[in-house]
């Protein structure tokens, strides 16, 4: 069965699913998105989710075009449509189609896009390994020019970072703040574990306020340890018993070389092992359900 991607109102075929080259996200960046996770006919945080993408559009003043409730409705549908128990979900809502102009104002409506997809990110001996991160210099976007907060099709920083990490060989980028601060990678989130206390920087230092990050600060404290968000270095990175990521496709992903400098004995610690298939059990008992 081919896949089928909502596109504007309409289920199509991926060959099919084309916006216009007149779609201001396509032209500027003009729109926001999310990525979802459904887990075995449960769609994981879906309202934190919706919740996340209608702030970002309110952020940028882009109204949109349905409700909460409907919205979530469709998701689902298109998870349905495609006989899919579990998936990474795109949603994707673009100012919409309008002319070469840099200006928003006159175009008549958004444009909404669902793509689901099943997961291929890392796999099991990725777990098993460790991931090898370096420090980008391109710095993640500062809130006086766009806040980290908007997921917004604008993601050009973290482009940039990327493909610094991977021209190093590494899996994931570092990045910081203007001021030089761990602030969280480029589609991930970071923690530390020092001395037994789990550390992850504060969204207002400029992370992202990541849906799995928030449940991976719940879980940890549900297993017993105890988590503390606060302005992070480099220096506490590199000298930290543990680093792992977390993020919606990462789950929890540990990093065991950064910058060049093992991290603990170079092999995923112990809290990530409790809480990998913590966070796995979790994901798969919460969260909106729904059957073929
Ligand atoms: N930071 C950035 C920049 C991201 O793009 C993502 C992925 N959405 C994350 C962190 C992780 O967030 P979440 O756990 O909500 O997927």
């Amino acid at each position: 069965m081919s896949q089928l991607i909502y596109v504007n109102g309409a289920f199509v075929e991926k060959e099919q699913a084309k916006v216009s080259v007149y779609d201001h996200g396509f032209l500027y960046g003009d729109g926001v998105f999310e990525g979802i996770r459904a887990y075995d006919g449960n769609v994981f945080k879906l309202k934190e989710h919706i919740d996340r993408l209608f702030e970002s559009a309110d952020s940028l003043l882009l109204e949109m075009p349905f409700s909460k409730e409907a919205l979530s409705a469709l998701v689902i549908e298109t998870l349905v449509k495609n006989h899919m128990l579990s998936a990474y979900i795109r949603v994707i809502i673009s100012r919409g189609v309008g002319s070469l102009s840099v200006s928003p104002f006159g175009i008549p409506e958004p444009g909404v896009v669902i793509i689901c997809e099943p997961l291929q990110y890392y796999s099991e001996e990725d777990y098993e390994k460790g991931a090898k991160i370096v420090t980008a210099g391109t710095r993640r976007n500062n809130p006086d020019a766009l806040s980290p907060q908007v997921k917004s099709l604008n993601y050009l920083n973290n482009i940039l970072a990327i493909m610094e990490a991977k021209q190093a060989g590494a899996t994931e980028a570092l990045m910081l703040n203007s001021q030089g601060f761990v602030v969280e990678c480029s589609a991930d989130n970071i923690f530390i574990v020092k001395d037994g206390v789990i550390k992850t920087p504060t969204v207002n230092s400029g992370a992202l306020n990541g849906i799995t990050r928030r449940s991976i600060i719940e879980v940890a404290k549900e297993l017993g340890y105890p988590v503390i968000e606060e302005i992070l270095t480099r220096h506490e990175v590199y000298t930290a018993d543990e680093v792992f990521i977390t993020g919606t496709a990462a789950e929890v992903l540990s990093v065991v070389d950064a910058d060049g400098r093992k991290i603990g004995n170079g092999q995923p610690g112990e809290v990530m092992q409790a809480l990998l298939p913590a966070f796995r059990k979790y994901a798969r008992a919460i969260g909106t359900k729904y059957t073929l």
